[in-house]
C-alpha cells in the first residue's frame, strides 16, 4: 500500500502541458489549443491537456493503421506480445504510487480505493491477458475427408476506446489489454477530466517496448474527440464505457459512418437486496454503506437502490445509519479519508438536484445531504432517503453520486419485481442465509451480475457488463477476448 509521505511528496509534483500521444511520441493538438484541468480536491487548476479534434483523431486512427498493415505488432507471434505487456504489466506496477496520485488529483477518489482499482488492476488486468493470448487456438471444424475447414481468429483491426472519469485506468485497463493482446492497434480517448493516468499509461506502453502506433492517446472533448472517433470510417470496433445517451449516439456514429461494432457498457440502478435471514445483518449493513457511497457513488455498479425486508427494516436502517456515519468525507489524498471528493463542481450540483427532486416527490432525508466547499474542492457527505417509491425520480434515474433510495419489501416475489422494475440491468445483490433463495434470485434479476452476501469485488476472472439499458458486451475475464477477435473460415478442398 502507498504510504502518507510518499503521497504527500507525489501531490505536489508539477505536471505542466500534457500533449497528445500520437505513433510513439507526445505532440501538440493541431489547433494548439489546450484545456486546464482543475482538481476536485481544491478547485484549482494543476496542469493542462491538449485540446484535440477531428484531425488529430485522424492522425491517431492513420498512425494505428499504419503500424496494424506493418504486422510487427499485429502479425506477431503472441507469445511476442506476451512478454511486452507482462513487462508493461510491471512498468504500470512500478509506478503504481505517481499513477494513483496523478489520477486522484484528476478524479478526487479516495486514495485508498484509486491505489487497488486503478493502478494495481490495471497492471492485474494487463498481465492476465499477456498470460491468455498465447493460450487461444483456432479450431479444425468436423468436415468430411475430402476438405479441411479451420477457423482462424483474427485482431480486427484498429479499435476505438472510450472511456469514463471515475476509474479511467481500470476500465481504459479492461478494454486495452484484450485489445492489444488480441493484435488490435488502439486509440484511446480519454474522459475530458481525468485524461492524466492513460496519456502516462501510454508512455509506459511505449517504455514496455509497444511498436509506436499500436497504442494512442487523443485527449479532448466527447463532443468533439469522441464523436470523430465514432465517425472514423477507419475505425473497426469502438469500446465504450459510459452514460446511456453517450452509448446511443455511438450506435447513431457507426450507423452514419462505416458499421464498426460498438461496445457499450453503460449505466446502472442496480438493486441491494436484504431478506430478514440475512447471515449477518450489520456485516450487511458495512458492506451496503461501502457498496453505494465509495468513491462518493461514482461507480457504475453501485448498490443505489436498496430493498430491505419489513421484518427487519427498522433494525438494518439502524445498522446502516451507523456504518454510514463512520464513513469519512475529506482530502482524497489522506488515507484516512473513506470517501474523497466529487469529480467536478458540475457533478455536485447534478447531485444536489437528485436531493431537491427527491424531498420534493415526498422522500425522507434519513442522513447526509451535507455538502463541504471550504476548501474549494467539491464533497457531499453520503445521503440516504427512505420511503422512495417505484415513480420517484430517485428509484428510476442514475444519480452517479452517494445517494441512496431506500424501499421496503414484504415477499420475495415483491423483491424481484420492485428489483426488475428499472431500464437498467447491470449489477445487483442479495443477503441471505437461504441457499434457495440465493439461486432463485440468481436466476429471476435480470442484471450482468448478481452479488450473494457481498457486494462489489468480482475480480477479473468473471465478466462485467449489463442488459436491457446497461449496454451489451462484456469487459473483463476470457470472453472479453472474443470481442478483439474476428472469426475466419478457410475451407480447404483436399
Ligand atoms: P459520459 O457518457 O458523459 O462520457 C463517457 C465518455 O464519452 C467520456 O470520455 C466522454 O468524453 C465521451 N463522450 C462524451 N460525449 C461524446 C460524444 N458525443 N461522442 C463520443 N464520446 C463522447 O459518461 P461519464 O459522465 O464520463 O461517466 C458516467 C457514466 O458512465 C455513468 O452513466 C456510469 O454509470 C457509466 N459507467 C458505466 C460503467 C460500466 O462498466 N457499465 C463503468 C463506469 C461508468
Amino acid at each position: 500500500m502507498i504510504s502518507q509521505s510518499a503521497i504527500d511528496t507525489l501531490r505536489k509534483t508539477e505536471i505542466g502541458a500534457r500533449g497528445l500521444f500520437i505513433d510513439g511520441v507526445q505532440i501538440e493538438a493541431t489547433s494548439g489549443a489546450s484545456l486546464p484541468v482543475t482538481s476536485p480536491i481544491d478547485g484549482r487548476p494543476f496542469a493542462s491537456i491538449a485540446d484535440g479534434n477531428a484531425a488529430d483523431i485522424d492522425r491517431a486512427v492513420k498512425s494505428a493503421r499504419k503500424a496494424f498493415e506493418k504486422g510487427s505488432w499485429s502479425r506477431s507471434a503472441p507469445a511476442f506480445r506476451k512478454k511486452v505487456l507482462t513487462k508493461f504489466a510491471e512498468l504500470v506496477e512500478k509506478h503504481a504510487d505517481e499513477l494513483a496520485v496523478l489520477g486522484v488529483r484528476d478524479n478526487g477518489t479516495e486514495i485508498g480505493m484509486a491505489y487497488k482499482a486503478e493502478p494495481l488492476s490495471a497492471a492485474g488486468t494487463i498481465r492476465y491477458y499477456a498470460e491468455a493470448i498465447d493460450k487461444v487456438y483456432g479450431e479444425i471444424a468436423p468436415t468430411a475427408d475430402n476438405v479441411l475447414g479451420l477457423i482462424h481468429k483474427e485482431p480486427l483491426g484498429v479499435v476505438g476506446v472510450i472511456v469514463p472519469w471515475n476509474f479511467p485506468l481500470m476500465i481504459g485497463a479492461w478494454k486495452i489489454a484484450p485489445a492489444l493482446a488480441a493484435g488490435n492497434c488502439v486509440v484511446v480517448k480519454p474522459p475530458e477530466i481525468a485524461s492524466l493516468t492513460l496519456l502516462r499509461l501510454a508512455e509506459l506502453a511505449s517504455e514496455a517496448g509497444l511498436p509506436a502506433g499500436v497504442l494512442n492517446v487523443v485527449t479532448g472533448r466527447g463532443s468533439v474527440t469522441g464523436e470523430a472517433l465514432g465517425l472514423h470510417m477507419d475505425v473497426d470496433a469502438i469500446a465504450f464505457t459510459g452514460s446511456g445517451p453517450v452509448g446511443r449516439r455511438l450506435l447513431e456514429y457507426s450507423a452514419r459512418s462505416n458499421l464498426k461494432r460498438a461496445f457499450l457498457e453503460l449505466g446502472g440502478k442496480s438493486p441491494n437486496i436484504v431478506f430478514a435471514d440475512a447471515p449477518d445483518l450489520k456485516q450487511a449493513a458495512v458492506v451496503s454503506a461501502n457498496g453505494i457511497f465509495r468513491n462518493s457513488g461514482q461507480v457504475c455498479v453501485a448498490g443505489s437502490r436498496l430493498l430491505v425486508q419489513a421484518s427487519v427494516y427498522d433494525r438494518f436502517m439502524d445498522e446502516l445509519v451507523a456504518a454510514t456515519t463512520q464513513l469519512k468525507v475529506g482530502d482524497p489524498l489522506d488515507l484516512a479519508s473513506d470517501i474523497g471528493a466529487v469529480s467536478s463542481a458540475e457533478q455536485l450540483d447534478k447531485n444536489l438536484g437528485f436531493v431537491t427532486r427527491a424531498t420534493e416527490e415526498g422522500a425522507r432525508l434519513v442522513s447526509g445531504k451535507r455538502i463541504l466547499t471550504e476548501t474549494g474542492g467539491s464533497y457531499m457527505a453520503p445521503t440516504i432517503f427512505e420511503n422512495v417509491t417505484q415513480d420517484m425520480q430517485l428509484a428510476r434515474e442514475e444519480v452517479f453520486g452517494p445517494v441512496l433510495g431506500v424501499m421496503r419489501f414484504e415477499t420475495e416475489e415483491e423483491a424481484v419485481r420492485l428489483a426488475n422494475s428499472t431500464v437498467y440491468g447491470l449489477a445487483s445483490a442479495v443477503w441471505t442465509a437461504n441457499l434457495s433463495t440465493a439461486h432463485r434470485m440468481v436466476r429471476a434479476i435480470n442484471a450482468g451480475v448478481v452479488h450473494v452476501n457481498t457486494y462489489g469485488g468480482a475480480d477479473i476472472t468473471v465478466p462485467l457488463g449489463g442488459v436491457k439499458q446497461s449496454g451489451f458486451g462484456r469487459d473483463k475475464s476470457l470472453h472479453a477476448l472474443e470481442k478483439y477477435l474476428e472469426l475466419k473460415t478457410a475451407w480447404i478442398a483436399l
